[in-house]
């Protein structure tokens, strides 16, 4: 790789990661409350941009924000440079109208980022839910970090379970049921009370049973 090409990457890897710390950033209480006002602005648009960036796929093509985008840097005063041994590229010096407003910041940071070779490497944790730079090479990553990767498989095992768990309690519920279906009519008479027999034969509480039934997890005969 040239010179110049390893300034562009590192140059666009740096926008990226811009973007990334100024949506993930806390607002620091310590900055003066106009400063916060304005970081929290940026920040609200900058998550609008990258949310809707993800969704598109990282594709022009619908991204609703493209003319607001336009717009703002069509007011920027463009410049030129060179690396020594590399292309020529624009650079924008200042605001021309608009300095200082949250959407111009914010635009200006996405612009960098997405007219770079990075435009597709951040990613949004499918647990935590921060903004990543995804350096890994593998577009299908889902989380920001080994530990998010962990909690959230455990948590899904633990769900999964809990799912079996409660699929089972059903099974031997309806079991139960069927059951009580099946006693002769004198018999059902008899029963003063039908939960706690059905929680009986099931071994499960009253208390799942009546919330099974409110849920309409289980259908009970029509003469109870
Ligand atoms: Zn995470």
């Amino acid at each position: 790789m040239r010179l110049g090409e390893r300034q562009s990457l590192k140059r666009a890897q740096t926008a990226a990661q811009k973007v990334v710390d100024e949506l993930n950033d806390p607002i620091d209480p310590r900055h003066p409350v106009s400063l916060q006002r304005f970081e929290a602005a940026r920040k609200k648009h900058l998550t609008q941009f990258m949310d809707e960036w993800i969704r598109c796929g990282c594709r022009l093509e619908g991204w609703q924000f493209a003319h607001v985008l336009a717009t703002v840097m069509n007011r920027r005063d463009l410049r030129l440079d060179q690396h020594r041994d590399g292309p020529v590229y624009p650079f924008y010096i200042s605001d021309v109208t608009g300095l200082g407003r949250p959407r111009t910041a914010a635009s200006q940071t996405f612009y960098e980022f997405i007219t770079g070779p990075c435009y597709a490497s951040v990613q949004r944790c499918a647990r935590c839910q921060r903004f990543y730079l995804n350096t890994s090479g593998h577009r299908d990553k889902k989380y920001c970090s080994r530990k998010c990767a962990t909690n959230d498989s455990a948590a899904k095992s633990t769900r999964e379970r809990r799912q079996d768990e409660h699929a089972q309690k059903l099974t031997a519920l309806r079991t139960a049921v069927a059951k009580l279906t099946r006693l002769s009519k004198e018999e059902r008479t008899e029963l003063k009370d039908w939960k706690s027999w059905l929680s009986q034969r099931s071994h499960l509480t009253r208390h799942f049973i009546s919330r099974a039934i409110n849920m309409g997890e289980i259908d009970l005969p029509v003469e109870l």
